[in-house]
């Protein structure tokens, strides 16, 4: 346990210390003041020995954060859609609680051959598609559900004293979401380490030609 922090639920001043007390952090940009339950994850921050540290800034612009998207993931599907996880800040310095809801994109059909996705239903049985010319495009079976964040602040509006208010069930639930929260921030923490400890960053030239970073993992 890094970020999570065990809470009292029995105690009202103790949930409400707990979430006054959090971290917090802006859900768009500073100037728009809204914000949200938050961790900091600088490489500074994250309690790592020395010789981690160094090799954490050699990964940082590799696409290391595919390794990592599985938590958000998993994360957002326990949620229901109803919360996610972002990351926000110059640099990406912070994992941000940020509301979110499912919805469809509005698509209609999609080219078999390239994938490519468009808003116009097909009228026969397959269309031409903009993109790649070939008679392929199709109509969905059923409209795409997409998944994003809102910007809405979360308790942004509420003091000790709106919280204190609230019911005992109320305080537990944001309590026990913000606790959620937290061990995925650890999670991720979790698997960042493993990265460290377990990946190389392997130089590669491709046929741009440019040369990209890309972390490789030992076999699982
Ligand atoms: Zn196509």
């Amino acid at each position: 346990m890094f970020f999570e922090k065990k809470v009292d639920l029995r105690s009202k001043r103790a949930m409400v210390d707990f979430l006054c007390g959090h971290y917090r952090y802006y859900t768009m940009n500073s100037w728009n003041r809204t914000t949200s339950y938050a961790n900091r994850i600088k490489i500074p921050y994250l309690g790592l020995t020395r010789e981690q540290a160094n090799r954490a800034y050699d990964i940082l612009d590799t696409d290391y954060w595919d390794e990592l998207q599985f938590v958000i993931d998993d994360f957002t599907s326990e949620m229901d859609g109803n919360y996610t996880i972002g990351v926000n800040g110059r640099s990406g310095g912070y994992l941000v609680l940020y509301r979110g809801e499912y919805y469809d994109p509005g698509y209609k059909s999609q080219c078999r051959a390239c994938g490519q996705l468009n808003y116009q239903a097909v009228s026969g049985e397959v269309g031409q598609c903009g993109r790649c010319r070939k008679t392929e495009r199709v109509n969905l079976a059923r409209p795409l559900r997409w998944h994003r964040a809102t910007g809405r602040g979360i308790d942004d509006d509420l003091d000790a004293d709106d919280l204190m208010d609230l019911s005992v069930s109320a305080l537990r639930d944001k309590v026990e979401l913000v606790c959620r929260f937290d061990r995925a921030c650890d999670e991720i923490r979790s698997a960042f380490i493993d990265l460290i400890d377990n990946c190389k960053v392997v130089e590669e030239t491709v046929m741009v030609p440019k040369t990209v970073r890309r972390i490789v993992c030992a076999a699982a």
